[in-house]
């Protein structure tokens, strides 16, 4: 083959690809590989071009068993680390074709699942542990002490609890997931929502003394949702704020009127959730949303938080086309607003 003719090939691939020629130089690379690996690897062997294993190898078993074999080739750079799968493919007298696929994203999407599936078991064994410690306890020591049986027994139970609420969050993630893509279309009553969330935690507000004050526009406001969601967008927004904020003794939840919103170019209904309890270090804030992420694990298993509530939030605000903000003054309290479209 020319060195044209493969140039004519190579400029047709969409993706980086260069020729290894029946000299083993790299006689002719497209635009895309040029910018991956420089200029400088043109009529260059490809062993002093390329330098990993995992492409060399690639190259030298496709031309050995003149067939396709397949490789690894990294870029690691400021920004990052980029993965390419490589396909080396003899050419019939010619050399062998060599492409480039950037499967960056499926590494990071399976370093997301082992970091997932690392933190789920995590979560699950604390409580499993306590269980089973509670157990030996039981059976040895505590065996005829009925006091300290009732003692221990309750304190299985309130792990038996917990390991049911991180089921039932991690299930609800999943089901908002599964339907992140699809647009709710159901008519939803703003009103209705937030006095069945408000309701809902009424007895638990009493208990800890906190009031909490609703303040919306007399009109109700109207949009395309997913009633189920919402609620739980709110309920546990107005948890968090019972559970982190209500030393302060009021929790506010104030509804604005629609207007436009120059970043979702809508007109969109706002509804702040505020407290004024610890409030949240700045350097927090980014990674609030994160699955797992607390900023004082022990207070928050302490107050039966599994650390998915705002994952869920956030899942949640962005399958309605929302946003979700939040700002805080450490030792002033918390603003979590979520920001949705009204059709
Ligand atoms: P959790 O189940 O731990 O409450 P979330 O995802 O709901 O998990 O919240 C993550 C973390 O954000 C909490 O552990 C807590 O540290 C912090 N947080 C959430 N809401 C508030 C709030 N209103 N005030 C202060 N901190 C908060």
């Amino acid at each position: 083959m020319s060195i044209s003719e493969a140039l004519e090939i190579l400029a047709a691939i969409p993706i980086p690809a260069f020729a290894v020629f029946s000299d083993d130089r790299i006689g002719a690379a497209n635009e895309e590989a040029i910018v991956l690996l420089g200029s400088q690897i043109l009529n260059r062997h490809y062993i002093t071009a390329l330098r990993q294993p995992g492409i060399l190898t690639a190259i030298e078993d496709s031309v050995r068993t003149k067939d396709r074999a397949l490789g690894t080739y990294t870029v690691t750079s400021e920004s990052g680390t980029e993965r390419y799968k490589v396909v080396a493919t003899p050419l019939v007298n010619a050399g062998t074709l060599v492409c480039f696929e950037n499967v960056s994203h499926l590494y990071a999407a399976g370093v997301m699942r082992r970091d997932f599936v690392a933190n789920v078991s995590h979560e699950l064994r604390t409580p499993l542990t306590a269980v089973v410690g509670f157990i030996e306890t039981l059976r040895g020591p505590a065996r005829n002490d009925p006091e300290a049986q009732d003692r221990f027994l309750g304190m299985m139970l309130n792990e038996a609890h917990r390991m049911n609420r991180l089921v039932d969050d991690l299930l609800s993630l999943s089901s908002v997931e599964a339907v992140e893509r699809q647009r709710p279309s159901d008519p939803v009553s703003l009103h209705e929502i937030l006095a069945a969330s408000v309701a809902s935690l009424a007895r638990k507000a009493e208990v800890e003394d906190v009031e909490i004050d609703l303040d919306q526009p007399d009109t109700d406001i109207q949009l395309q949702g997913d009633h189920d969601q919402l609620r739980q967008v709110l309920n546990n927004l107005l948890e968090n704020a019972l559970k982190y904020g209500g030393q302060g003794g009021r929790i506010k939840v104030k509804v604005h009127k629609p207007e436009h919103d120059a970043l979702l170019r809508a007109r969109a209904a706002k509804i702040d959730v505020v407290d004024s309890g610890q409030g949240i270090d700045p350097i927090h804030l980014p990674r609030l949303t994160e699955r797992f992420y607390r900023i004082d694990e022990h207070r928050s298993r302490e107050m039966g938080g599994t650390g998915l509530g705002l994952a869920i939030v956030k899942h949640i605000v962005s399958r309605h086309r929302g946003r979700l903000e939040i700002d805080s003054v450490k030792g002033k309290g918390s603003r979590f607003s979520i920001i949705i479209p009204v059709f």
